[in-house]
């Protein structure tokens, strides 16, 4: 069997035959119960009808020439020997009853008068009904034969040498249901079986109809989901609004953007950290190779070097160790950030205090260079709601990067603004600048701006304020114009005191 046959499991198939025989089962059943019970109301609603003025006829015909009362009161019992006789010869379900007012039975020929558990009396509610409605409306009346069931059946009122009651015929007696019964029967073997076959016949054209609509959109969309299991990222349902079960459609076509993104996001992690592990490797190696070959001049040369050159190699090996101890000390703090092992302990401070010290710790590295360094408005004082020592971090590192890319006689200013409900703080200085097209990748792991001239740092910095940014929810804007300066800009949320 091929895949595609496949569509649809053996078990998935049985339980759909089974659904289908037991609905075929169920709608046969229904249909022929509803078919008999409305038949049989129809039959006998009829029969009611027609017959409805049998017992006015009976007291009309009968009842003029003989009395159905003897002289001593009791019932004619010959009259109604007579009258059974020639009423049973038209139709042989017909029972006739004569009742007095209450509507006990006064005779009937079909009750055996010995019999002491024979009915005595019957309801004259439906009686009454029927003659107020002269016999148009359906009701149905007591079987003094059957008293558990209920008859149709014909009445009409008499008035006989002073006996008043009624003449109360049951249309559908005993041998009608006889009869009635085993046609039923036949009726309902025939019935049933036309009803079975033409509803499997319909059900199975329309059951066969659904599972080919259902299953030719599960067709389409296994053929799918096959092709992107095999390896064909790509694919997608098309038009997965029109499927008729759009919504697995569109769930499929959303997990497989999920699964391509994520991977996606996988791969450049992974090239990512290929190159980081790359980088720091090299970015290790130089500084350790220099370190490794002053020291072993030192070793080896201690009798014949001057003091002033020994102490130069000791100064490049300390600067060496400076930038080893450096580079160690940003790789930790990204990988930390990078790996969102930190979180930020945000609580206000004065952000104006912190440039101070910031300002004061870099004056020495600064003068040095014969930078000027300065705060802008530094009487002004401005609170934030921040982690301290994460924005002590990235003003570091912007402090660094201004001191460090600015020539000498240039200039490092640090202002810091209150704007509505956030404090904006601009490091602005008059170095190189950044060229426009480098701007946008500058906080970037490793992206260094001008390679060719000598490097001066590991392109980890800005990256890192980059992240301490992002767990602040805000973002850091440059504007720099080569030979000009640079301005780094972020905003802090304010703290209302
Ligand atoms: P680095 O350790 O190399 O300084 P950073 O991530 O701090 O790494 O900076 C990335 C690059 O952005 C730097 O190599 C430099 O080219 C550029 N850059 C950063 N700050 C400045 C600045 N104030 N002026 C000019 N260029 C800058």
């Amino acid at each position: 069997m091929s895949r595609a046959e496949k569509t649809l499991t053996p078990k998935l198939v049985k339980k759909l035959w089974a659904a289908f025989i037991i609905l075929v089962f169920l709608m046969g059943a229904s249909y022929m119960l509803i078919t008999s019970y409305f038949a049989n109301k129809h039959h006998q609603e009829t029969a009611q009808r027609l017959d409805a003025d049998v017992a006015n006829h009976v007291i009309a015909e009968k009842f003029q020439n003989a009395s159905p009362f003897l002289e001593d009161g009791s019932v004619n019992k010959e009259l109604f020997g007579d009258l059974m006789h020639d009423m049973m010869a038209v139709n042989q379900g017909i029972e006739v009853y004569l009742l007095d007012n209450n509507g006990a039975i006064l005779y009937s020929v079909v009750l055996d008068p010995n019999d002491k558990d024979a009915t005595k009396s019957v309801s004259l509610e439906p009686i009454n009904a029927f003659i107020e409605n002269k016999g148009e409306t359906f009701v149905l009346g007591d079987d003094p034969r059957n008293p558990e069931e209920q008859k149709i059946f014909s009445a009409a009122p008499y008035s006989v040498d002073g006996h008043n009651g009624f003449v109360y015929i049951i249309l559908a007696g005993k041998k009608f249901q006889e009869v009635s019964k085993t046609l039923m029967g036949q009726y309902f073997a025939k019935l049933g079986l036309g009803a079975t076959l033409l509803t499997t016949l319909f059900s199975a054209l329309i059951g066969l109809l659904a599972i080919w609509f259902l299953t030719k959109n599960l067709r389409l969309i296994t053929g799918t989901v096959r092709k992107f299991q095999e390896g064909d990222l790509d694919v997608r349902i098309e038009n997965p609004e029109k499927s008729d079960i759009g919504v697995f459609a569109q769930s499929f076509n959303e997990m497989a953007d999920t699964i391509v993104g994520n991977m996606d996001k996988m791969k450049s992690v992974d090239s990512l950290r290929r190159e980081l592990i790359a980088n720091v490797s090299h970015d290790l190696r130089t500084p350790l190779a220099i370190l490794k070959g002053y020291v072993e001049t030192l070793q080896m040369k201690k009798d014949t070097l001057s003091e002033s050159e020994k102490e130069e190699y000791l100064q490049i090996t300390h600067d060496n160790i400076d930038k080893l101890s450096k580079l160690i000390d940003q790789l930790f703090e990204y990988s930390k950030l990078e790996a969102e092992q930190v979180t930020p302990v945000k609580e206000p401070f004065s952000i104006t205090e912190l440039s101070h010290d910031l300002v004061a710790k870099f004056k020495v590295l600064a003068d040095k260079k014969q930078i000027e360094l300065q705060m802008e408005n530094p009487k002004e004082n401005s609170m934030v709601f921040a982690d301290v020592s994460l924005v002590e971090c990235a003003l570091q590192n912007l402090i660094e990067n201004a001191i460090k890319y600015t020539q000498p006689k240039g200039k490092v200013t640090l202002s810091i603004r209150r704007k509505d409900k956030n404090v904006e703080i601009n490091i602005t200085d008059t170095g190189t600048g950044i060229p426009v097209n480098e701007q946008p990748f500058i906080f970037d792991r490793y992206k260094q701006v001008n390679k060719s001239t000598k490097k001066q740092g590991y392109g980890l910095g800005l990256a890192i304020v980059k992240k301490i940014m992002e767990l602040h929810d805000t973002t850091i804007t440059v504007l720099s114009k080569p030979k000009e300066g640079s301005s780094f800009i972020f905003n802090l949320p304010a703290y209302q005191v």
